[in-house]
């Protein structure tokens, strides 16, 4: 097969990392990238050894499941607890990034936003980026990647 792009690669990475999700609404994927290395990823799930969505049901609170930390949380999270810096880091994500999210990756000193998917773009956050002046790009993910790989015949 083709050599993919970067942009391709964390994006795919993310995808991979939506399949991680313990919540049952929607799964997300975030990866962080400084110089073209992964330095952080998350998906959307409970804090560590809590109850899982996928067993116990969401935990819905105005139409929300308030049970998870977001994939982009837990990406910038992940930083914080090993001490790895944000600034000037892009982030690939499945899905565009909530006002909560949103507000996190610009206050990370995160740099650059990439997303697969609508999702409920939020005006503000939209707004937020803007003023911050992170560059924010819709890079729809090419599943083709997945298919080469399935269909990958050369010797392991
Ligand atoms: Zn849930
Ligand atoms: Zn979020």
């Amino acid at each position: 097969m083709e050599r993919i792009s970067w942009k391709q690669y964390f994006m795919a990475q993310s995808h991979l990392l939506s399949y991680r999700s313990t919540c049952t609404r929607l799964t997300v994927g975030a990866t962080i990238v400084r110089d073209n290395r992964i330095i952080a990823g998350g998906y959307n799930g409970s804090i560590a050894g809590g109850v899982h969505c996928i067993d116990e049901g969401c935990y819905v609170i105005d139409g929300h499941c308030v049970r998870t930390i977001h994939a982009e949380m837990n990406a910038i999270i992940q930083c914080a607890k090993f001490g790895v810096a944000t600034t000037d880091a892009e982030i690939y994500v499945t899905h565009f990034p909530c006002l909560q999210c949103t507000k996190a990756i610009i206050q990370a000193g995160i740099k650059s936003v990439y997303y697969a998917e609508n999702y409920r773009n939020h005006p503000y956050a939209v707004e937020l980026l803007e003023h911050a002046g992170v560059h924010v790009e819709h890079v729809p993910l090419d599943k083709k990647i997945f298919l080469a790989f399935a269909n990958d015949e050369r010797e392991s």
